[in-house]
């Protein structure tokens, strides 16, 4: 027998659910997986696809690993597996450094992030005036807004009350998750302009993919005429993509989603070759998913790195957040 792999499904309901291109979502599904070898050393992994936003679904992770028969046999993974590709790839390199996991070997424990290096999530509409100075006593210094929801007119004129109100060391990230037009993308790149201009009032780091996923080459001319960052987001949900759009000529901002970007392997070496800008995004993952991507995102990053779009503790109604990777493995 060489190294057993287990896999143990879970559901976990999000205290409210969420609104996403593909409608609600309400129940966060995913896999945690284990790898053990012969002396009884494991290596803990989590496989938490979005297939919505270009990840393989559920049921793919589930066939692959079904059809490894309970033991890991160091096959290649395919790309369109990318979730499966990063929860075994994590399993595999806790393993690989005889049980001292990834986190420990850098020593940061992968939750010692404050707020202060978190950006704190803001809700779409007028509403996020109210939030946004309770994210600020929370600890929260980046900010994040979605736009496109409402009428742009009403939205950009919120935006301006929004910086007014805030410290001029505070950074704002729109994002409008490729629902924009070329001409909304545009009235909102001379807002944040404008805005950027004045040098004692809060900043927009960026926005976030204004337009639809394959529509690489307008952004890339907006970004040309624009001095305000633009970040790919859906347009890069898979490693693959990313190094795609990086031959492609993109400079700008990439979000990434560990969880379902690949390899994380593969992810470090890319970043360590190319040093792209960078800003980390959770998935939504449980502990195991979490601390393995924030600590890819610690290898993957330089200082000053932006804030870390994790501040998603607490969105789910049960009380995982409080385990260790062991004790969730146990619980499922
Ligand atoms: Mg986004």
């Amino acid at each position: 027998m060489g190294i057993e792999l287990a896999v143990r499904p879970y559901q976990r309901r999000f205290v409210t659910p969420l609104h996403t291109a593909h409608g609600l979502w309400t129940w966060r599904e995913g896999l945690l997986v284990r790898l053990r070898d012969n002396s009884g050393r494991v290596g803990y992994g989590e496989i938490a696809p979005i297939p919505w936003f270009g990840s393989e679904t559920l049921e793919d992770a589930l066939t692959f690993c079904n059809a490894q028969g309970g033991e890991w046999r160091a096959e290649t993974i395919p790309d369109r597996l990318s979730a499966t590709q990063f929860g075994l790839g994590c399993a595999l390199a806790e393993l690989a450094e005889e049980g001292c996991s990834v986190e420990q070997e850098l020593a940061i424990p992968a939750d010692s992030f404050a707020n202060g290096d978190l950006c704190g999530l803001l809700p779409a509409g007028e509403t996020a005036l109210d939030l946004a100075s309770q994210r600020l006593a929370q600890g929260h210094r980046t900010l994040k807004w979605k736009i496109g929801v409402h009428p742009i007119g009403g939205e950009i004129r919120w935006l301006k009350q929004l910086v007014e109100t805030l410290p001029s060391n505070i950074r704002l990230r729109l994002d409008a998750n490729g629902g924009l037009s070329i001409d909304q993308a545009e009235q909102w790149l001379a807002a944040c302009d404008r805005i950027n201009a004045t040098p004692q009032s809060a900043a927009i780091e960026h926005l976030e993919q204004p337009l639809p996923p394959d529509q690489i080459e307008a952004m890339k001319a907006l970004g040309r005429r624009y001095r305000t960052a633009i970040a790919l987001d859906e347009s890069v949900a898979t490693l693959a993509q990313l190094e795609a759009c990086w031959a492609e000529g993109w400079r700008g901002v990439f979000v990434v989603k560990p969880a379902i970007a690949g390899s994380p392997q593969r992810l470090q070496a890319f970043c360590h070759t190319h040093c792209p800008q960078l800003v980390f995004s959770s998935a939504f993952e449980t502990v195991v998913g979490r601390q393995a991507a924030l600590a890819v995102a610690s290898h993957c990053s330089s200082a000053p790195a932006p804030a870390l779009g994790f501040g998603t503790q607490g969105y789910f109604v049960d009380d995982w957040d409080t385990f260790t990777p062991a004790e969730l493995w146990d619980q499922l």
